[in-house]
């Protein structure tokens, strides 16, 4: 089933508002979000992901189930995904994996990011719960905690690994870890209301390359 074109929609419009929300509380997230590219997929990706080039990719699925949970908690917990995506590109996390098991070195890198953002974000109804947040990994880098989960946290890891909510980090240029070929909307987040259109791409297909 495609994504349809009111669940398009009405994600472009939840961007939207958080773009708002960044330009005005957070302006620093703001600007690097301007640097990224954002859309809406069924197949790539199983929850969120970010992909080297700053394409950040969210399952229609994994964010009508975010919204049906927390209700009016929801946009709190959009603004966080998406400053948890911005981080993945901005710290380069893609390149710095190089050769590590990528589900482990993702949760590595998922634990240097939500503890930043625990302190940007001074408020718990931010966090998603599920993520990985621990206190002891404080002032490590993804590298660091990489190593105490191939190490001292070893047995832990291996005995949550499956239950932790985990996004992708992606090579390449959208096409994720996966074969590609599953539909793709783009939302754009330009917060250009003016022009008297909605110059999004929707067709519920493929069509990567005609894009920006
Ligand atoms: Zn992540």
């Amino acid at each position: 089933m495609a994504i349809t074109d009111d669940q398009f929609r009405r994600f472009k419009d939840e961007l939207d508002t958080i773009m708002c929300k960044f330009s005005i509380s957070f302006p620093f997230w703001g600007v690097l979000a301007e640097r990224c590219k954002f859309s809406l997929t069924e197949n790539l990706i199983p929850t969120a992901g970010m992909t080297g080039d700053g394409h950040c990719m969210f399952n229609v699925n994994f964010v009508n189930e975010l919204r049906e949970k927390h209700r009016e908690k929801y946009s709190k917990k959009l603004l966080f995904l998406v400053a948890h995506e911005i981080c993945h590109f901005v710290f380069e996390h893609m390149d710095r994996r190089e050769d590590r098991d990528p589900r482990r070195f993702n949760v590595a890198a998922d634990y240097a990011i939500n503890l930043l953002l625990h302190y940007q974000f001074d408020d718990k109804d931010y966090f998603i719960e599920g993520g990985c947040l621990n206190e002891k990994y404080k002032d490590m880098c993804a590298e660091q905690i990489y190593e105490c989960l191939l190490n001292e946290d070893k047995e832990n890891f291996e005995r949550y690994k499956d239950k932790i909510i985990v996004d992708v980090i992606c090579d390449g240029d959208g096409d994720g870890d996966g074969d590609g070929d599953g539909d793709y909307c783009d939302c754009d987040t330009d917060g250009d209301n003016g022009d008297g259109g909605d110059d999004a791409d929707h067709d519920g297909n493929d069509d990567e390359n005609g894009n920006d």
